[in-house]
């Protein structure tokens, strides 16, 4: 199948309410473009300076979104443009951010990074830590961003029940955040959860935001 097809299949299954990020960090430019004529925006990068070449070279209407782990000095390489980033895991990297996100007079919404997954590499934060600085008074200090939602990756296994449990995890708390009574730039809007061997188990389990790179870019 063609990429346009795959995309074509995927979205199929997801719907309307779920967003699709086609993850390109493995694509060449080229296929980035056969996703983009087929009427695709949403593309996922893991590496600040990948995206910052891609952000300056590709469509300008292209919404780009930082899914990996980000560090602290790369954030000024995507403040100026990027749509969402995925995966923050500290209130130190919102102070950056949103230091960044008021030099280039924006606003960006983040979602913090849930570790959910039994490996100890994945990054991300433990419940504790998520409720500790969406309760942060600090974050009223924080007027160029927005913390709009969680993302998990799960374990990498053939274990479907194991996934399952994990996303489950994320969801509630997701649902548990919305409940509280929390900053008002505090919003759970994106559960992004969902990769290309896992997004049907995390569709179950309530995802509206799936990252997927493998099953759109494969082509055979
Ligand atoms: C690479 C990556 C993906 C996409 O992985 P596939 O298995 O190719 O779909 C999703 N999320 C993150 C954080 C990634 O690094």
């Amino acid at each position: 199948m063609s990429i346009a097809e795959n995309l074509e299949k995927i979205k199929a299954e997801l719907g309307n309410e779920v967003t699709l990020v086609a993850v390109s960090k493995y694509s060449t430019d080229e296929e980035v473009m056969k996703a983009y004529d087929a009427g695709h925006r949403d593309f996922g990068e893991n590496k600040a300076q990948d995206l910052k070449r891609r952000a300056d070279e590709l469509p300008k209407d292209i919404r780009w979104h930082f899914i990996g782990h980000l560090q602290r000095n790369k954030v000024k390489y995507i403040a100026d443009y990027i749509h969402m980033i995925h995966a923050v895991d500290s209130l130190k990297l919102l102070k950056e951010i949103n230091k960044r996100a008021k030099n280039a007079d924006r606003k960006i919404p983040c979602l913090l990074q849930m570790h959910i997954a039994s490996e100890s590499s994945k990054f991300g934060l433990d419940r504790d830590e998520i409720i500790s600085i969406v309760s942060d008074d600090s974050l009223a200090e924080l007027e160029n961003l927005a913390i709009t939602g969680l993302m998990g990756m799960a374990t990498n296994t053939d274990n479907t029940e194991m996934i399952r449990g994990e996303f489950k995890t994320l969801k509630g708390l997701f649902d548990e955040i919305n409940t509280m009574d929390t900053p008002a730039k505090v919003r759970m809007e994106t559960l992004s959860m969902g990769m290309s061997n896992d997004y049907q188990i995390a569709l179950e389990e309530g995802t509206n935001s799936v990252r997927i790179g493998s099953a759109i870019f494969k082509e055979e």
